[in-house]
């Protein structure tokens, strides 16, 4: 077990646990590009929230893990190929962004699972990238995973372009909890809001943020892939 990633949990946790005053902020572990060693020694410490973006790399991850009570979150762009191993082994699918990726995850919930928690993503910010649907959207879907029984409607998550300057990022994320405040006026149960990474955690908190999403301020910088 290293002192660095110990370290770093805790100081991560600290941190968490003052920005969010006495809320909750829910903390998933990033670990793309992480052996399951790594993800052993975290789960060890008492870590239950894991983030994969790609399926392959992920299944060996959570059969290695499988000894520990994981909860898995599927954070990656979403093909209707994956949808059948991200709704048998995930609990939650947080990049859902279009009718046939919701209908593909309903279908292949296995039924002796509890509903698949869902979050909507939305491209709140970023006109580049092609994950997310546009916030005008989000009603719409949000009713279609709301009418499937193996799904269960949690809340949104979203990935603001990078920013230099923090009052842009801020802008993007008080988007986001006005998108997140309108869906919880239709439907009452959702309680998540997934937004804040290494670099704009505090930012993403400080508007509402009930799960930020950490990968490099845990584990140190990824390792690109060759
Ligand atoms: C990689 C990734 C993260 C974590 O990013 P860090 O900057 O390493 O904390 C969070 N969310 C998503 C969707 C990611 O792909």
């Amino acid at each position: 077990m290293s002192d660095t990633l110990l370290n770093a949990w805790n100081r991560c946790r600290t941190a968490l646990a003052d920005a969010a005053g006495t809320r909750h902020v829910r903390l998933v572990a990033v670990s793309k590009t992480r052996t399951a060693a790594c993800i052993r020694s975290l789960a060890a410490l008492g870590q239950r929230d894991f983030g994969e973006n790609y399926v392959q790399e992920a299944l060996p991850k959570i059969a290695a893990c499988a000894d520990h009570d994981l909860t898995w979150h599927f954070i990656g762009p979403l093909q209707s190929n994956k949808c059948r191993d991200v709704a048998t082994h995930f609990a939650w699918a947080q990049s859902v962004d279009r009718d046939k990726v919701i209908d593909a995850l309903a279908r292949h919930r296995p039924p002796n699972r509890p509903p698949l928690n869902v979050l909507i993503q939305v491209n709140i910010d970023d006109e580049t990238s092609k994950s997310g649907c546009t916030p005008d959207a989000v009603p719409a879907l949000a009713d279609r995973v709301a009418s499937h029984a193996s799904l269960r409607l949690r809340g949104l998550m979203a990935i603001p372009a990078p920013h230099p300057d923090p009052h842009r990022r801020r802008g993007a994320f008080a988007a986001m909890r006005t998108l997140y405040d309108k869906l919880q006026a239709r439907h009452a149960d959702v309680d998540t809001l997934s937004m804040g990474m290494s670099d704009d955690w505090v930012e993403a908190i400080a508007e509402g943020a009930t799960m930020v999403r950490i990968g490099t301020a845990l584990f140190g910088p990824r390792v690109p892939h060759p």
